[in-house]
């Protein structure tokens, strides 16, 4: 990195996660950021696509850099996941969503990650934060990426489906973005399925693509289960996505992620 005031800069970027000597700056780095309380959620709104009404909102992690600024969990996310580090960030990023679900006034959908679930105690340590801070099952969503292969009978879905008998709810993140997808539909009992935005910025383009889309929301449909089209940036889009069967929309023409407002400070005034 090249230097700068009290020392260095080092860049973020993802290519240099290979590098083993950058992964442990960041690692050390944000080790520090979780206890020195630089990480903050921004919510993201998941609309219905009916009435517009906001069903849930998405937590979105940020880690606010003294020197480098903000910087996206896609730079800091796979260091984290190398290490233990990615349950004391899961952990942190549950505890903070719990406490601002009342605030919110919707369900909060937190995304986790497969390493997190991997870890016997992972429920455990979940159904303690919701104890701690008075939150009820059903107002936490959990968000797992499709790309990570999840096997039956393996921990990660033993896991899954404990939390679901709790009655926290089950999305499976990027749907389509993966290898799995079919075999999700078959083998596990989940809630919603979070249609991966390239889906969404094609659809218009590519027939077979939008037919795609039409089949799993039918799917969607006759398990009963909510079908969210992520990555809505234009009206034709929230169209288009509407009138093939999505349940709910997200993305920036509906809501971009946003810090939580004052909104406890205007309500007391
Ligand atoms: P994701 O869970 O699929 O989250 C959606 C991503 O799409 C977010 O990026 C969001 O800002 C972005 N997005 C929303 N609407 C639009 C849109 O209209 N257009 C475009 N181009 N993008 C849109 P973000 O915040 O950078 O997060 C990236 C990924 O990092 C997330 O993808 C999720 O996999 C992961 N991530 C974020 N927060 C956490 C966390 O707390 N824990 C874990 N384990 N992973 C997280
Ligand atoms: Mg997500
Ligand atoms: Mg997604
Ligand atoms: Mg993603």
């Amino acid at each position: 990195g090249k230097q700068a005031g009290r020392g260095y800069v080092v860049p973020f970027e993802p290519d240099m996660l290979g590098d083993e000597r950058h992964r442990r700056f960041v690692e050390r780095e944000l080790r520090a950021a979780i206890l020195m309380d630089e990480l903050e959620l921004h919510y993201q709104p998941v609309v219905d696509s009916r009435t517009g009404l906001v069903r849930s909102h998405e937590a979105l992690v940020r880690w606010r850099h003294r020197v480098r600024g903000m910087i996206a969990p896609s730079q800091f996310i796979p260091v984290a996941e190398q290490s233990s580090l990615i349950d004391r960030l899961g952990e942190w990023v549950l505890r903070r969503a719990c406490a601002d679900q009342a605030q919110l006034g919707t369900p909060v959908a937190v995304n986790v990650s497969p390493v997190q679930l991997r870890r016997p105690g992972f429920v455990k340590d979940f159904t303690l934060i919701l104890e701690e801070t008075a939150t009820p099952a059903s107002g936490i969503i959990v968000e797992v990426t499709e790309n990570a292969p999840l096997l039956a009978g393996s921990m990660e879905m033993e896991n899954l489906s404990h939390l679901r008998m709790l009655g926290v709810r089950v999305a499976i993140d990027d749907f389509g973005a993966g290898h799995a997808s079919l075999h999700y539909l078959r083998d596990f009992s989940f809630d919603i399925i979070k249609i991966d935005r390239t889906y969404v910025a094609d659809f218009a383009a590519n027939p077979v693509n939008a037919m795609i889309v039409a089949a799993v929301c039918d799917i969607a449909r006759t398990l009963s289960l909510e079908v969210v089209a992520e990555g809505i940036e234009t009206e034709e889009q929230r169209c288009l996505l509407t009138a093939a069967g999505c349940t709910s929309l997200q993305g920036y023409h509906l809501g971009r992620p946003m810090p939580l407002g004052p909104a406890k400070a205007i309500r007391a005034a």
